[in-house]
């Protein structure tokens, strides 16, 4: 990771959005680590019907994490309820998955799995203020998006990531352990801890998703109305191994710092006016390439 993007900006993974986001505007990425965007009322609004999603299906427990490896634990404890909850009831919401992709380590939360015809079939909702389904420069990224999670599974499905690369990319110590008040906290939910460990959880978490049955190539796209809250529309996107390879590797070169981040180019300039850094940010600071 030297002279890479994360190491300049202090990040120790990548997430999904900022791969797919390079496919709307990669200097707005960019723009986004050195000025962090602040919430707007339709990002607030789309985190709403998230949740409401999310409590459709699970109880929420909130628990207070003191370490890395409690913070570890919590995470890990999250994805082994969703998959048991996958295959138990045949569908499970906001699953977390991590993995690599362009080099770099990456994390990233599927909205939606669940079973049908035997497969594993990955959604994600989109919230829209209108009510129609989007052109497509603007499913770009979502392509990307929803091809990077079904990447991310299936490498850790087939064994391609596994528990050991794991740890070296998070640096995780074999022998961690929760502390006494995390326990204290999940036992009073009446979860059982065991021993704690959370190289244990990890292994079994891992063995989890080997187990899985095949992914579905038919990555749905589902559109829900901002204001609303209903159903605008679905649209299935084809996974494609070999496109999303050679795209990764163009991303790649960004993170890596062998290339600068590229402005919308000059047929995309109406992105602009959607763009909270405007030109004149965007513009200030030298280095950014107009897209190809
Ligand atoms: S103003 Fe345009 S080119 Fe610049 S970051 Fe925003 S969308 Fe990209």
């Amino acid at each position: 990771m030297r002279g890479s993007i994360l190491e300049k900006y202090g990040l120790t993974h990548l997430n999904v959005t900022h791969v797919s986001q390079q496919f709307w505007c990669e200097r707005q990425v960019e723009l986004s680590l050195e000025c962090p965007r602040e919430d707007t009322a339709a990002t607030l609004a789309g985190q709403e019907i998230h949740k409401e999603y999310l409590l459709e299906l699970m109880r929420e427990t909130e628990v207070a994490t003191l370490t890395a490896d409690d913070a570890a634990y919590v995470l890990l404890l999250n994805i082994r309820n969703g998959l048991e909850q996958l295959m138990s009831e045949g569908i499970t919401r906001e699953l977390y998955v991590f993995g690599r992709a362009a080099g770099f380590p990456i994390a990233g939360i599927i909205d939606e799995l669940s079973l049908k015809d035997g497969h594993v079939v990955i959604l994600d909702h989109k919230t829209r203020l209108r009510p129609t389904l989007p052109p497509p420069p603007s499913v770009k990224p979502t392509e990307i998006q929803v091809m990077l999670y079904r990447k991310l599974l299936e490498d850790v499905r087939n064994g391609d990531y596994t528990y050991e690369d794991f740890i070296a990319d998070t640096g995780l110590k074999e022998g961690g352990a929760i502390s006494d008040e995390l326990r204290g906290q999940l036992g009073s939910e009446g979860m059982a801890v065991e021993d704690g460990s959370v190289a244990r959880l990890a292994r079994e978490v891992f063995e989890q998703f080997t187990s899985l049955p095949q992914l579905s190539d038919f990555l749905i796209v589902r559109y829900i109305h901002q204001e609303r809250g209903d159903h605008i529309g679905d649209k299935a996107i084809l996974y494609d191994s070999r496109f999303l390879t050679h795209k990764l590797a163009h991303a790649g070169q960004f993170w890596e710092g062998q290339r600068k981040a590229a402005r919308a180019g000059f047929r995309e300039k109406w992105k602009c006016n959607y763009c909270e850094y405007k030109e004149s940010l965007c513009m200030a600071r030298p280095g950014a390439e107009s897209a190809p």
